[in-house]
């Protein structure tokens, strides 16, 4: 038997957990609605999912506002916080065959990346932000020696985690490990497209011992669920992944209700520029290839728009379009396949009109450009490449979230910088050369969070992440995520 038909006999013996996670115990919508979970690979429905509002909202939030204020969670001694914490993540790794298989079934992406990829660095993620439990330290001002200024570090209270399908589990563990660390309450609403990973580790949160009401999982739609959570007037925060508009509205949300916190990480439309003088052309191309079309392009740093030196272009788009093969969809269930569907039919819909308007705008598609596997009833797209594309297209302005490539030239560096920065977003630029000035001095330049050189993925749970411009507010990852779960507090004490 295949890997694939292995992977495909286990699922039918799965029980899906589908209600919200409230106050320690799954349960049914208040409204008892539910809306269909389906599965990108072939279009079928896998379950019903209980779809929160309103109500749910307002349940969970007393729930979690109680279990924040009783101080079973905020104020325990550190080290019994670190040690429930790092069975929660050893509950998650313990299961992570059975969430990697649900995160491919729910969004498609290859069963590899969920498995050796996505819960490996979940699982990360957890026990890095749990170790830093007990080591971080509050501080002492240098005030007047006749007094105690101390400034210490405490939780906000009740965080709202609002977060996209295109990594759901490690998105949310971005959020809930360090919000969870630093002693707050959480509630989690996944994206409406893949709830299932964050409905299941609900449990393993309980059972590794969080209290009821600190962990809890709404899953639901954005306009309802995701809305009350951002104008709840007794949400601290609400830390959001997801597009640049909607990270908008919880600006707005939190303007007109409490002035809650807000942490936004949100678009991206990155540049990766190949200066002729790159050290190994071969390699550039691989990694421009694997850095656009990785999980189906779905990636908010997806290396989207490949600005190459006009004396390197030719070959260099021939080399990518060569990688860009083994790009091409396959079954997600089969450990081989390296790109596996979009996340549902909509995104499918939305990058093949993105290829029109490209094709539109005067641009030529070099390889790709249509949808693929269409008898199997998914919803997936071949790894498309635009050559002869200006950076005021919209193609190479708007963030499409899918497997395109957008090929734009430049004469100079002054000219690749000038194009990089020219667009609304910063969160990730990646620059190629073996010139150890040009590399300072472009990184320096490049108006980005991120900036990889010789590099499209230099992330690691060990650097902060996060957006310059409209591509956010506030970093994950790295010790400084912990500064947007905390507030500080100064306080004084007169020894005279
Ligand atoms: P999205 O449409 O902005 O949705 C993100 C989350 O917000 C979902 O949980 C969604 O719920 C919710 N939401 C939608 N409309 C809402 C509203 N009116 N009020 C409150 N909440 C609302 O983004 P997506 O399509 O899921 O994900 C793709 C986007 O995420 C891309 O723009 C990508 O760049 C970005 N992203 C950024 C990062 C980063 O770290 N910077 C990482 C990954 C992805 P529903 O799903 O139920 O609508
Ligand atoms: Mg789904």
């Amino acid at each position: 038997m295949s890997a694939a038909e292995d992977y495909r006999n286990q699922i039918t013996s799965i029980s899906y957990r589908n209600q919200a996670f409230i106050d320690g115990k799954y349960v049914a919508a208040a409204s008892g609605k539910t809306f269909d979970c389906v599965s990108p690979i072939d279009g079928r429905v896998l379950t019903k999912v209980a779809a929160c509002d309103q109500e749910d909202v307002d349940r969970a939030v007393k729930a979690a506002r109680a279990a924040f204020e009783s101080g079973k969670w905020s104020t325990i001694p550190p080290r019994k916080r670190k040690k429930t914490l790092l069975k929660f993540a050893a509950l998650v790794d313990k299961h992570k065959e059975e969430l990697a298989l649900l995160e491919t079934l729910d969004m498609g992406k290859p069963i590899n990346e969920s498995l050796n990829s996505d819960m490996n660095a979940v699982v990360n993620c957890m026990e890095w932000f749990a170790e830093t439990v007990d080591k971080m330290y509050d501080e002492l001002a240098p005030a007047r020696p006749d007094s105690v200024s101390l400034i210490t570090r405490e939780p906000l209270g009740v965080v709202a985690a609002v977060v996209p399908w295109n990594f759901p589990l490690l998105m949310a563990a971005w959020k809930y490990a360090p919000a969870l660390a630093a002693g707050n309450a959480v509630i989690l609403k996944p994206a409406e497209q893949s709830p299932l990973t964050a409905i299941r580790i609900a449990e393993l949160a309980a059972e590794a011992g969080v209290p009821n009401g600190i962990f809890q999982v709404l899953p639901g739609f954005g306009e309802t669920a995701g809305q009350a959570l951002g104008r709840h007037m007794d949400v601290d925060m609400v830390a959001f992944t997801g597009s640049t508009e909607v990270g908008k509205y919880f600006l707005k949300y939190a303007g007109e209700s409490n002035m809650k916190h807000i942490s936004l990480e949100c678009g991206g439309k990155s540049p990766n520029i190949i200066f002729s003088d790159v050290a190994d052309l071969d390699r550039a191309a691989r990694e421009a290839a694997a850095g656009v079309f990785y999980n189906s392009g779905q990636v908010c740093t997806a290396a989207t728009r490949l600005l190459v030196q006009e004396d390197i272009r030719d070959e260099f788009v021939e080399k990518v379009a060569k990688y860009a093969e083994a790009w091409a969809p396959g079954d997600p269930l089969d450990p081989k396949t390296l790109m596996g569907s979009m996340v549902d039919k909509t995104q499918m819909e939305r990058v093949m009109s993105y290829i029109n308007i490209g094709r539109d705008e005067g641009a030529k598609i070099a390889v790709g450009g249509t949808p693929a596997r269409q008898e199997s009833g998914g919803f997936y797209v071949q790894p498309t490449i635009f050559d002869a594309v200006n950076n005021n297209m919209r193609i190479a302005q708007e963030e499409i979230f899918g497997p395109v490539l957008s090929t734009i030239s430049f004469k100079d560096e002054a000219e690749a910088v000038a194009i990089a920065n020219n667009t609304i977003y910063g969160l990730q630029a990646n620059l190629w050369t073996r010139d150890v000035v040009k590399a300072h001095t472009v990184a320096r330049a490049l108006r980005a969070g991120t900036v990889n050189v010789n590099a499209t993925d230099g992330g690691d749970i060990t650097a902060p992440f996060g957006g310059y411009k409209q591509s956010g507010i506030g970093r994950d990852k790295s010790l400084h995520a912990l500064e947007k779960y905390t507030q500080i507090k100064h306080t004084f004490i007169n020894l005279r």
